[in-house]
């Protein structure tokens, strides 16, 4: 356990999935939560979860990748908790097919969520931390972010983009004592996943008689060493720690959590 006492951390996406056990692994470990997502009713449904185990905590409906709503998060903040600690950028969306087939929504909604919100949140944040002398950003990207893959392009670059951005604000954040790193979850079997299963159930024949789960696994098992997926709990054991005063000297990293699957 690493003490997070006294620390107030935002957590986007926190709705769902990865988001999700980041958000109560980080409240188990004493951190007043603020828990962002664009479904308001999930996130303040966890946060009256977090509320019942006794711990602080606030729901912020916003869209990460516009940049008021995204200052009204902070602004709430301020005025709740008084400062932030910490930012886990994790809100992402995805698009599917080839490149060629992409429509230009295709091609923009991932970038926009995944890299301009990391970006919109970042640098909000990052002017309330840079007075203080300290803050952890995290960074969700993916192991499509070190690696390309087909069908699944924009999301690549988008991914691509945040470990890029994440380089840059670890250079132009570290004087003044704020780390930021990324993490690169493998496989996962959330609702994001779940909706990459039935894009390849619809496109591919062979696929078509299994389960989106047992397309999951049959993915995750040919590509993975350890050949089994990885838990939303998994990476938010990463996240804990590059928050923790333990990683104080890690930053502008991009470490995978894949069962090996990218060894990069
Ligand atoms: P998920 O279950 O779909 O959760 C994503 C959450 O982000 C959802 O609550 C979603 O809300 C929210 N969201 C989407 N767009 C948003 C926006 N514009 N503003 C605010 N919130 C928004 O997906 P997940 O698998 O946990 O993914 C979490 C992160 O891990 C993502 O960045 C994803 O790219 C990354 N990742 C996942 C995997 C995996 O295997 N699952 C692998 C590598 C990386 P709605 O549901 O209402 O859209």
């Amino acid at each position: 356990m690493y003490n997070l006492n006294g620390q107030v951390a935002i957590v986007t996406g926190a709705g769902s999935g990865i988001g999700r056990a980041i958000t109560i692994r980080l409240s188990l470990e004493g951190a007043a939560i603020v828990a962002a997502d664009v479904d308001g009713m999930a996130a303040e449904k966890l946060i009256r979860e977090i509320k019942d185990l006794g711990r602080r905590g606030l729901s912020s409906e916003i869209d990460v990748s516009i940049a008021k709503d995204v200052e009204r998060m902070v602004k709430g903040t301020m005025e709740n908790f008084g400062q932030i600690d910490i930012l886990v950028n994790n809100a992402g969306t995805g698009s599917t097919g080839l490149i060629i087939d992409h429509s230009e929504e295709d091609w923009e909604k991932p970038l926009q969520v995944n890299l301009k919100g990391t970006f919109l949140c970042s640098r909000a944040v990052a002017k309330e931390m840079m007075p203080r002398k300290r803050g952890r950003i995290v960074n969700i990207s993916s192991i499509a972010g070190k690696s390309g893959e087909e069908f699944i392009g924009a999301y690549c670059a988008s991914k691509f983009g945040v470990i890029g951005l994440t380089q840059v604000l670890a250079k132009e954040l570290g004087r003044h004592l704020i780390t930021v790193n990324a993490v690169c979850p493998g496989y996962v079997w959330t609702p994001m996943w779940e909706n990459l299963a039935l894009w390849f159930k619809e496109n591919f024949p062979s696929m078509a008689e299994l389960s989106p789960r047992e397309v999951f696994e049959r993915r995750v098992k040919a590509v993975t060493p350890l050949r089994r997926p990885q838990t939303p709990e998994d990476i938010a054991n990463l996240v804990a720690f590059l928050v923790s005063d333990e990683a104080r000297n890690i930053t502008g990293q991009a470490i995978n959590v894949d069962g090996g699957a990218v060894m990069q």
